[in-house]
């Protein structure tokens, strides 16, 4: 596979493996057009543990700051290795409001990943697998199931 950032490495390591390679691809193609721009595309999150996932969502509830997630934990594809969360950068400058998220939501979806631009909460960084078994089901009921896999030890790809 092509060695993407250390960054990214670092956070495509934590995936499921049965995506990793479609994340990569995702990432080779984003990198390429960001850099014809002088920036770069980057991996800024991946797996999450419930603890983690936990911590976040009490940001702006019983911790203080703003609210950054919706999600409690079991909550967001990101506790299963099914998600991520990308960054632009102009060398180390991180850039969190750009056009070059929405121009990428597309190139995402032609390569069988959900884009959270098309969410009502709307979240254009983020970018999710949906297993085979969860076609057609809402994002509740994917999230129902793969807690209950997680929760019996099966393979949430299975
Ligand atoms: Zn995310």
């Amino acid at each position: 596979m092509t060695k993407l950032d250390e960054r990214s490495e670092r956070h495509l390591a934590t995936l499921h493996p049965a995506i990793q390679p479609r994340i990569v691809a995702f990432l080779s193609a984003a990198k390429s057009l960001a850099a014809a721009r002088g920036l770069d595309v980057r991996i800024i999150s991946g797996l999450r543990s419930y603890a983690e996932q936990d911590a976040l969502y009490s940001k702006g509830r019983t911790l203080p700051g703003p609210r950054v997630t919706n999600a409690r934990a079991g909550f967001s594809n990101h506790n299963f290795g099914l998600a991520i969360d990308i960054g632009i950068f102009r060398a180390k400058e991180y850039l969190p409001d750009h056009a070059l998220y929405r121009e990428l939501g597309p190139l995402g979806e032609s390569l069988g990943l959900e884009w959270g631009g098309r969410w009502k909460f709307n979240d254009e960084p983020h970018y999710q697998f949906r297993p085979g078994w969860a076609l057609g089901m809402t994002e509740a009921e994917m999230l129902t199931a793969l807690r209950a896999r997680v929760a019996k030890k099966v393979d949430i790809l299975a």
